[in-house]
């Protein structure tokens, strides 16, 4: 599914509909998140389906370090040489070295998020395969169409991605529509407050469209229904 003119929306019904993003700028492709499968399949399908080879991928940008987005980071990284990217904060994360942040083990809506996610992250399950970190990834750095917007509260390192050519944010997992439109999930907001302030920097942006980190893509009224989240 498009997006935007070479923004491509890649994922199934596994690990709560999850979802990554291919970024075609010119010649490059940036892809935002690496979704739940060891091996990237679901990935290197959408990069042949735009009619481009694998060394194409340049870079790998992570909006956090949760289980269900970065399995096929590791392997992707090896097949095309890309950079692996994510914030400061989940980099140890990404790489192996730290486990990432329990949330409460209490479950919290909407139920149907709470299992596998937050039981296997409470117990500290979920391993992915280990993958380097090549570079950090800081507030309004720009690359490959891209704008990096730090927008914490589901994790402290979650950021999301704005290309102010298309109007299009990829808000990763500070809003999600499945099971329902919500900004995140209550079972997983380690930080209400600095969620609410994310928010409200990604209602700024007034998005014509946002891809979100579970679920299908906010095609229409965008903005609109962003703002209806603060
Ligand atoms: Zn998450
Ligand atoms: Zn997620």
């Amino acid at each position: 599914m498009e997006l935007a003119p070479g923004i491509v929306c890649i994922g199934d019904k596994t690990r709560g509909y999850v979802r990554a993003f291919l970024v075609a700028d010119g010649k490059e492709l940036t892809l935002v998140d690496a979704l739940a499968d060891t091996h990237p399949f679901a990935v290197l399908a959408a990069i042949r389906r735009l009619g481009r080879s694998v060394t194409d991928l340049k870079r790998i940008w992570l909006t956090h370090a949760h289980f269900s987005h970065l399995c096929g980071a590791a392997e992707l990284r090896q097949l095309t040489g890309a950079k692996v990217c994510s914030h400061e904060w989940e980099a140890d994360i990404v790489s192996g070295d730290r486990k990432a942040q329990p949330v409460s083990l209490v479950p919290k809506r909407p139920l149907r998020a709470y299992i596998p996610f937050q039981l296997g992250l409470a117990l500290g399950l979920g391993d992915h395969p280990p993958c380097p970190v090549d570079d950090v990834l800081t507030d309004g750095h720009e690359e490959g169409g891209l704008a990096v917007l730090h927008a914490p509260g589901h994790t402290p390192g979650h950021v999301g991605f704005w290309s102010e050519k298309h109007g299009v944010l990829l808000s990763g997992d500070a809003i999600v529509t499945w099971p329902e439109f919500a900004g995140g999930w209550d079972s997983f907001r380690l930080n209400a407050v600095q969620q609410k302030e994310s928010l409200r920097r990604m209602a700024a942006l007034t998005p014509k469209v946002v891809g979100v980190g579970h679920g299908d893509p906010i095609m229409e009224r965008a903005a609109e229904r962003v703002d209806s989240l603060l």
